[in-house]
């Protein structure tokens, strides 16, 4: 697999906003759509899931400041 993905692990800093999937392969999805995500953490993956982490799938839209 490509390890260049980066993985971010349950209790992690989110650096960014946007749509996040384990690792498992089972589409199973942690979104966060704070435009502010400082203080915000990775939640543990769900239970019935055999992944370790999250990948970013889809970055949000940030809007520029000037
Ligand atoms: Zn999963």
């Amino acid at each position: 697999m490509d390890e260049t993905i980066r993985m971010h692990r349950p209790g992690e800093k989110v650096p960014v906003s946007g749509i996040y999937e384990c690792t498992c392969g089972e589409g199973h999805r942690f979104t966060i759509t704070s435009t502010n995500v400082q203080g915000h953490s990775f939640p543990p993956v769900p239970e019935n899931c055999s992944g370790i982490g999250w990948n970013l799938m889809i970055p949000a839209r940030v809007e520029r400041s000037p």
